[in-house]
């Protein structure tokens, strides 16, 4: 299939999954992660409509955003350095990966360098993964929401969460209801009137948007397999 197929039938998913659970399809976006992908099979996915792009390289992502055109919005969905902070601050529409009040004062000094408010989401390690970035202690979790929405030139929008690697995605269900219920039925109050909850990719994006996620990331189901070169 191609590229434009692969998207429509993501596209069809999640209106299902939408339907099952009495939400609106206005209220997801599909953001096509496409890291490790040439700039060609990404304009195929422009081309379809597409203008969400997901990247978790800083490197990449700005060598993506020289030659790409300027109406896409582009995902920054990987673990950041301190020092990468400044070649993104003003190119990102949203930095998912906020995971330590040490991170999130690195973005706020670049940002107010450059003049310009972060839009950020923080990452929660809802399976407490030792292999994943973040947390799965609510404490913790509650302390960085707090500390993160203080500061002036971040714009605290939700959370994002990535789920275990599994066959089964009924099993990261209880993932996405925990991050959805931290947001929702916890701290409410330090997210906006429509807070975003990034949560779903290739594997079990259809049960997240059942959950309520409002930003898919979808790479493989979109782009086919990713090569990173390893030599077996
Ligand atoms: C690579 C990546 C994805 C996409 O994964 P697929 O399984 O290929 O859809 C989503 N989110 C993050 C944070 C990623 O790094």
């Amino acid at each position: 299939m191609s590229i434009k197929e692969n998207i429509e039938q993501v596209q069809i998913k999640i209106d299902e999954a939408c339907k099952r659970s009495g939400r609106d399809p206005k209220d997801v976006t599909l953001i096509c992660v496409s890291k490790t992908k040439p700039v060609e099979m990404l304009m195929e996915a422009y081309d379809a409509g597409k203008r969400a792009f997901g990247e978790n390289k800083v490197q990449e992502m700005c060598g993506k955003i020289e030659v790409m055109p300027d109406d896409i919005q582009w995902h920054m969905i990987g673990h950041l350095q301190t020092n990468k902070i400044k070649y993104i601050v003003g190119k990102t529409a949203l930095i998912h990966s906020v995971d330590s009040v040490h991170l999130a004062e690195a973005i706020e000094k670049e940002s107010a360098k450059a003049g310009c408010i972060t839009n950020v989401l923080i990452e929660i390690n809802a399976a407490g993964e030792e292999s994943k970035s973040g947390t799965s202690d609510p404490e913790v979790n509650k302390e960085l929401i707090r500390a993160v929405s203080k500061l002036e030139h971040l714009s605290l929008r939700g959370l994002m969460t990535i789920a275990p690697y599994t066959e089964d995605p009924e099993s990261n269900r209880e993932y996405f209801k925990m991050v959805h219920d931290l947001l929702y039925k916890e701290m409410r109050d330090y997210f906006p009137e429509k807070p975003e909850l990034s949560m779903g990719m290739t594997g079990d994006y259809e049960v997240a948007v059942e959950e309520g996620a409002t930003l898919v990331r979808v790479g493989t189901g979109i782009f086919g397999e990713r090569d990173y070169g390893i030599k077996s």
